[in-house]
């Protein structure tokens, strides 16, 4: 046998790729072919097509196509193999970024462009290539580079979907696209969670509402505090849109610091108290003071309404003018368990007399000592309960008179 009989015999059938791009399919190489093949020194098979590519390569026809370039008239070929393969990719037409021979080789002579990528925010960049300049402009310049993601921001675009996110307002259920453009403008700035936003409905009522300035809720306080817009929409979209009751800033920081108080009642004699509420604290606070008021405790406020204010005679002697008992007064003396009128009550005549009064200086008509007449006693004389009286007590004493109110006092 010969060497060459041996060859022939010991090489078999091969499945080959198609070279058709994008094919996935073998053509056979048989072992002669092989054998042929090797002859002529090559140790790589032959470049060939499957069957099918083969049999569409055979009824087409190579095609001119006009050159990228609009300011130029030539054009390039679209071969029988590219179209073979574009078909295998499902397409029909041919490509339309292709240069002819001549702008491709001017293109060489000219530079690609390093282009900002179009998202905002990403520092990275795209390169614009001499061809796809030509494509533009013809080659002077005078094209601006399209607007382009890097690698990275396609990559991105081209992995994420639009998502829908839930409505930032607190308990609406609304949603939000989160478009892939918006995505990878926050994956440009590092951030991989969605902004917070709201929904259509939410967003439309934000429109139309303004910041107000809202007085505090503490009476007597005259600092606001701030209504914000999305406080309103969360208002207007899920209560009746009027402005919660707010503490300003101060009293809300005031607040926090303060704690419920338990105030004795201001009924003397009576043991319970009344709570002073922190917002009852602040209420005084802002008026300065910081003791609690005098109030009446739960019970005593509720037994007060039994009372009727009662008219009671004064205290003093031949006056026929009356005090007033008051309901808190009767209320107290109950409390201590006292059930007369208190015996210092006066009429505000009575009253008004001791206030303005001076205690005047008499001369005794006996001896002619300077003595003093004291108010209470100048009181009982306007009142007729007494006489004005003439001598001292030395004198009166001596039997001079005999009326013993009527002596001027000594002290
Ligand atoms: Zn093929
Ligand atoms: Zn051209
Ligand atoms: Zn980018
Ligand atoms: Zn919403
Ligand atoms: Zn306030
Ligand atoms: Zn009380
Ligand atoms: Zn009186
Ligand atoms: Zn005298």
């Amino acid at each position: 046998m010969t060497l060459k009989a041996s060859l022939f015999n010991g090489l078999k059938e091969k499945q080959v790729p198609c070279r058709t791009r994008g094919c996935t399919n073998t053509w056979i190489w048989d072992g002669a072919d092989q054998l042929r093949w090797m002859r002529t020194g090559k140790t790589d098979p032959p470049l060939r097509m499957c069957p099918e590519c083969y049999e569409k390569y055979n009824v087409l026809e190579d095609v001119l196509v006009p050159c990228a370039n609009d300011t130029c008239q030539n054009t390039w070929t679209w071969t029988r193999a590219a179209r073979v393969a574009a078909l295998k990719r499902g397409r029909t037409e041919p490509p339309h970024d292709r240069l002819c021979t001549d702008c491709r080789d001017k293109a060489k002579g000219i530079e690609g462009m390093v282009v900002p990528c179009r998202v905002r925010r990403c520092e990275d960049t795209w390169f614009w290539s001499a061809e796809e300049r030509i494509a533009a402009d013809g080659g002077d310049g005078t094209a601006k580079p399209p607007a382009r993601m890097c690698e990275t921001c396609f990559k991105r675009f081209r992995d994420s979907k639009d998502k829908e996110m839930p409505c930032r307002v607190p308990g609406c259920d609304g949603t939000w696209t989160w478009s892939r453009g918006m995505q990878i403008e926050s994956a440009a700035r590092g951030f991989s969670d969605p902004p917070s936003r709201m929904c259509e409905a939410c967003a439309a009522v934000l429109q139309t509402v303004t910041e107000q300035s809202l007085p505090c809720r503490v009476r007597g306080c005259d600092k606001t505090w701030v209504w914000t817009k999305f406080m309103q929409v969360e208002a207007a979209r899920f209560s009746d849109g009027t402005p919660p009751q707010r503490m300003c800033e101060t009293c809300f920081s005031q607040f926090h610091h303060l704690t419920d108080k338990e105030i004795k009642c201001r009924v003397p004699g009576c043991n319970e108290r009344w709570r002073w509420t922190r917002i009852m604290q602040l209420e005084s606070l802002v008026r300065g003071r910081t003791d609690p008021p005098r109030r009446l405790c739960a019970t005593c406020s509720s037994d007060i309404s039994k009372y009727e204010k009662k008219e009671v005679p004064c205290k003093h002697q031949g006056c026929d003018k009356t005090w007033s008992w008051s309901p808190e007064a009767q209320l107290a003396a109950d409390r201590r368990g006292w059930s007369t009128p208190p015996k210092d009550r006066m009429c505000d005549s009575c009253k008004r007399f001791l206030e303005t009064a001076e205690t005047q200086v008499l001369k005794c008509a006996g001896c002619g000592t300077a003595v003093n007449w004291p108010k209470d006693h100048q009181l009982k004389v306007a009142l007729g309960a007494w006489d004005k009286p003439t001598l001292c007590s030395d004198c009166r004493r001596d039997g001079k008179e005999t009326s013993v109110e009527s002596s001027i006092g000594a002290d």
